[in-house]
C-alpha cells in the first residue's frame, strides 16, 4: 500500500483505508495507554495526555511519510494527507488553543522540506495557518454539538487553496488538480463523519454517566456515587498516606417546610441548598464533592483534608445555609442545618466505623437542639 503511495498513484480507496487506519490505530493505542496507567494508578489529565501523544503519532506518520519523497520531484504525494492532518490535530485531538505549536510545526515542515526559499511554500504554509485557525474559530464559536457542514466548507474552501498553490509550485495540470480536490472532498467526507461518529459516541456516554452518578432533582452526586467514591478513599486510606474528612449534614424541620409550603417547594428548597454549597465548593477547591445522599440529607466528602483544614470550609457552608433563603410561591423560606464532621483514621476497621462516626456528630447536633456544627 505504502509504495503505491510513494510513487505517487495512491488511489482514492487506497488513501481512504490509509487514513481511516491511522485514525483508528490511534484510537486504540490510546485506549490502551489508558487502561494500562488507570491499573497502576497513576493520575493523569485525559485530554492533555491525549492532545500530547496525538501530536507525536501524527507528526511522526507526517515526517516518515514525507521522507520517503521529498526530494523526488513527487514530494506532492502526500498533500491530501498533510491537510486531513490539520484536521487532526485540530478537531480529533482538541489541543488547547493555547499550545500555539502549530506555526512551529508548519515551519519545521518546510524547513524539512527544504522549501524554506520558495514564496508558493510559504504561501502553502500561510494557507495552513489559516486553516487552522478557521477549524479553531468554528469549534470554539458553535452551539452545535459537531458543525460538520462548516468544518466540511472549510476543510473543502481550504483545500482548493492550497492545492491552488501547489499547482502553480509543481506546475501541476488542471487535470489533476482537479481529480485531487475531488480526492480531498471525499477524504474529508469521511473524515469529518468518522469524528462526527466519535463525538456522538462520547456524548451519549457522558450523558449515561452523568444520569448514573447524578441525583435528578438537585444534580449532586448521587448515593450511587457516594458508595463509590468513599470505598475507594477507605482502600487508599488504608493502603497509602492519603487522608480525607467527610461531612454530613440534614436540613432542620424539613417536614416542616413540606407541611407548610407544599412538597414543591420542599424540592425548590433542596436545589437552592444545593447551589448554595456547590458555590462555596467552587469558590475553596474544585475537588471538594456534594453528595445527595437522602430525602433532605447530604454528604460532602474533602479528599486529602485534615479536620483542621476542613473546618473553615464546613463553617462557610454552614453560615451560607442558614443566612439563605428559598423564594418560592411570593415566600420566603427559610432554614437551618445540623453537620457532623469527621475524619477518616487508619485504625477505622471498615466503613462503618468511620461513616457511623460522622452519623453519630450529625445526630449530637440534632440532639443538642439543631443548627449546630459536631466535630468528631
Ligand atoms: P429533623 O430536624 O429531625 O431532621 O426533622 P425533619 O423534619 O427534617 O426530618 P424527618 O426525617 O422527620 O423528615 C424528612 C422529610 O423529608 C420527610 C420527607 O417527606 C421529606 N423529603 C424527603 N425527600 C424529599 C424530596 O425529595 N422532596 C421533598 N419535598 N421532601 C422530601
Ligand atoms: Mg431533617
Ligand atoms: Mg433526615
Amino acid at each position: 500500500m505504502l509504495t503505491s503511495f510513494v510513487i505517487g498513484k495512491a488511489s482514492l480507496l487506497t488513501s481512504l483505508f490509509f487514513i481511516m487506519g491511522v485514525f483508528i490505530v490511534f484510537q486504540v493505542a490510546f485506549a490502551a495507554i489508558k487502561k494500562v496507567l488507570t491499573i497502576k494508578d497513576v493520575n493523569f489529565d485525559e485530554y492533555t495526555l491525549r492532545a500530547v501523544l496525538g501530536i507525536i503519532y501524527i507528526l511522526v506518520i507526517l515526517f516518515v511519510l514525507q521522507n520517503s519523497v521529498r526530494g523526488h520531484g513527487n514530494s506532492l504525494t502526500f498533500v491530501n494527507f498533510q491537510l486531513v492532518a490539520v484536521i487532526f490535530y485540530t478537531v480529533i485531538l482538541n489541543v488547547p488553543f493555547k499550545f500555539h505549536l502549530f506555526a512551529p510545526i508548519v515551519l519545521a515542515f518546510m524547513i524539512f522540506n527544504s522549501a524554506i526559499t520558495s514564496w508558493e511554500s510559504w504561501c502553502l504554509g500561510a494557507v495552513l495557518l489559516a486553516f487552522f485557525y478557521t477549524l479553531n474559530y468554528i469549534k470554539t464559536h458553535t452551539e452545535k454539538v459537531f458543525p460538520y457542514l462548516y468544518y466540511l466548507g472549510s476543510s473543502i474552501f481550504f483545500g482548493v487553496l492550497y492545492w491552488f498553490f501547489a499547482k502553480l509550485k509543481f506546475s501541476i495540470s488542471d487535470q489533476v488538480f482537479w481529480k485531487e480536490i475531488f480526492d480531498l472532498t471525499i477524504l474529508e467526507i469521511f473524515t469529518f463523519g468518522y469524528i462526527a461518529t466519535l463525538f456522538a459516541d462520547v456524548e451519549s456516554r457522558t450523558a449515561l454517566f452523568r444520569d448514573a452518578t447524578h441525583d435528578k432533582l438537585t444534580s449532586a452526586y448521587n448515593y450511587d456515587a457516594f458508595d463509590i467514591d468513599l470505598r475507594e478513599l477507605f482502600r487508599k486510606v488504608k493502603t497509602t498516606d492519603m487522608k480525607f474528612t467527610m461531612l454530613m449534614f440534614d436540613i432542620d424541620h424539613f417536614k416542616h417546610i413540606n407541611d407548610t409550603y407544599g412538597h414543591l417547594a420542599g424540592h425548590a428548597v433542596l436545589k437552592n441548598v444545593v447551589k448554595i454549597v456547590q458555590t462555596v465548593i467552587d469558590n475553596n477547591d474544585p475537588k471538594i464533592k456534594l453528595y445527595r445522599t437522602g430525602g433532605e440529607e447530604f454528604n460532602v466528602i474533602f479528599p486529602n483534608y485534615k479536620l483542621a483544614d476542613t473546618k473553615p470550609i464546613v463553617e462557610e457552608i454552614f453560615s451560607a445555609i442558614n443566612h439563605s433563603d428559598t423564594k418560592f410561591d411570593n415566600n420566603k423560606i427559610n432554614l437551618t442545618v445540623s453537620m457532623g464532621v469527621s475524619q477518616m483514621s487508619k485504625d477505622d476497621i471498615s466503613i462503618n466505623d468511620f461513616y457511623s462516626r460522622v452519623d453519630e456528630a450529625l445526630y449530637h447536633s440534632k440532639r443538642n437542639g439543631r443548627q449546630e456544627i459536631t466535630v468528631e
